[in-house]
């Protein structure tokens, strides 16, 4: 078969299981189109043929001696972020080059377990700090609906897989919309769950109060098939909650749309910046969501010119502390012949770091330092509460709350947005992690330069069916998720 890689991943678990095609037909088949096409996404780091070919052998007798899950013999790519014992996990940074991790994250394991088969490592902004997937020392992974435009970030690599059908779904982490501004510049469905309800044992930590992981894939129907592999509770990270999972496949029809009450924060659509394509586009999407049974109730989020100062305030400390790891000693990029231990640590960061994780080093550590701590950084905790006050009062009176995930389509490659202009991209999505909600982005049409446009629905804590359930009675009645960028449609 040449078109596999057009297959949803309920025909591709059907087809395997149904023997259509075999699990090393499909991984032969991915493998082929990444040799053939990511010379120009540019979106793996590393590929693991040889091991992703094993893995097949191994689900397809899984198959043939019936001890198959719904997704064994499933291609996947994992965000370098991962760790992957055995493999390479760079978290997009020299710092961690040539870093083997002994053990797989949970979230790996899990897939491992599920008999997902691992395609390899995909781009990210280094330590997932950035907007772009311009990653300093791997290069610019490329938007595969205009390969002059970045695919997003700091999953850039994630979306840019499933965009170009170079992998059938990815997982991604979201600290500040990771998964969903990414998902939004390809034309993607990406959720970034409730926080806690994801393992981030072994998931490279950036700012742990925030981070979080979850599926990026074509549609809803796809996230909910890795959701039922990604979520749950883990012994071995303290944050993750003890809590029931769902099964989001079995959730994913009913009648979510029909009677919902969708929230349409004014502040939000008044943005100085907002896009006017990406602004007609969500309220279409809007309105088709209101004839398909949804009410449209305006609300009050006066939080909104918050988001942006605190998150930058909680994010980079966060970021400082986590990173004062990486010191040269123990593992990671060592400067060469040091004149003392000082003298190693300085250049080991100066070397192995590139300028942004640096820059959030830098005001991390200033607004965590003695005499600026109860100025900025518990400020920005306080203000924090506030803004979840601010979404845990909207949910009194609407069900989910709507938003583009991004107030721009894909920036052009190269643009080189000062800082301030870069962080001002995330207003819309980075309260979601302040506040730990989940939040889902679903595409929703294309701007006049033919790049996707995403609408962002936020949800309640543990709404996360909910979400997948409404984006995929959306995904029924549309067809936005079936559109396919140029590169896709070739042919290894
Ligand atoms: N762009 C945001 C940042 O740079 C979000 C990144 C993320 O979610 N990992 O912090």
């Amino acid at each position: 078969m040449t078109d596999l890689h057009r297959l949803s991943i309920r025909e591709l678990s059907e087809g395997l299981a149904g023997a259509k095609f075999s699990s090393r037909e499909l991984t032969e088949h991915y493998l082929k189109r990444i040799a053939k096409l990511d010379t120009q996404v540019k979106s793996y780091v590393t590929v693991t043929a040889e091991q992703a070919l094993a893995q097949a052998d191994a689900a397809d007798a899984a198959i043939k001696a019936g001890t198959a899950t719904a997704l064994t013999g499933v291609p996947i790519a994992h965000k370098d972020i991962f760790c992957t014992q055995g493999i390479k996990t760079t978290a997009g940074s020299k710092m961690l080059d040539n870093f083997i991790s002994p053990y797989d994250a949970t979230v790996v394991a899990k897939g491992k377990a599920a008999g997902l088969v691992t395609l390899g490592k995909v781009n990210m902004d280094e330590f997932a700090m950035g907007s772009t997937s311009e990653n300093p020392f791997y290069g610019a992974t490329k938007n595969p609906w205009n390969l002059e435009h970045v695919p997003g970030g700091s999953s850039g690599g994630s979306a840019a897989v499933v965009a170009a059908d170079l992998a059938p779904f990815s997982t991604g982490t979201d600290t500040g919309g990771s998964i969903r501004q990414p998902a939004s510049f390809c034309g993607l469905t990406g959720l970034k769950p409730t926080y806690g309800r994801v393992s981030r044992f072994g998931m490279i930590a950036y700012a742990s109060s925030m981070d979080q992981g979850g599926p990026m894939a074509r549609s809803a129907e796809d996230c909910a098939y890795l959701m039922n592999v990604m979520a749950g509770h883990d012994a071995k990270d303290s944050t993750s909650i003890e809590k029931d999972v769902d099964d989001y496949v079995a959730n994913l029809n009913g009648t979510a749309i029909q009677g919902l009450r969708i929230g349409i924060p004014k502040q939000y659509f008044n943005v100085a910046g907002l896009d006017a394509d990406v602004k007609a586009r969500v309220e279409e999407s809007l309105k088709k969501l209101e004839e398909m049974g949804a009410t449209l109730v305006e609300i009050d989020l006066n939080m909104t010119e918050a988001y942006v100062p605190t998150y930058y305030l909680i994010a980079p400390a966060e970021a400082s502390s986590n990173l004062s790891r990486y010191d040269g000693v123990r593992y990671g990029y060592r400067a060469e012949n040091p004149v003392d231990l000082m003298d190693l640590y300085k250049r080991s960061r100066s070397e192995g770091f590139g300028a942004e994780v640096q820059r959030r080093i830098l005001i991390g550590t200033y607004a965590l330092s003695a005499g600026y701590y109860d100025a900025y950084y518990v400020k920005a905790q306080k203000v924090r509460r506030l803004i979840q006050q601010d979404f845990l009062k909207a949910f009194e009176s609407v069900d989910v709350i709507a938003a583009p995930a991004a107030p721009t389509t894909a920036y052009k490659i190269g643009a080189n947005l000062s800082p301030v202009e870069m962080y001002l991209g995330d207003i819309y999505t980075i309260a979601v992690n302040l506040a730990g909600l989940p939040a889902i982005n679903a595409p929703v049409g294309f701007d006049k330069d033919n790049l996707p446009v995403g609408l962002q629905l936020i949800g309640n804590y543990w709404s996360e069916s909910q979400l997948l359930s409404v984006v995929h009675q959306y995904q029924q009645a549309t067809d936005w998720h079936t559109k396919r960028a140029a590169i896709a449609e070739e042919n290894a």
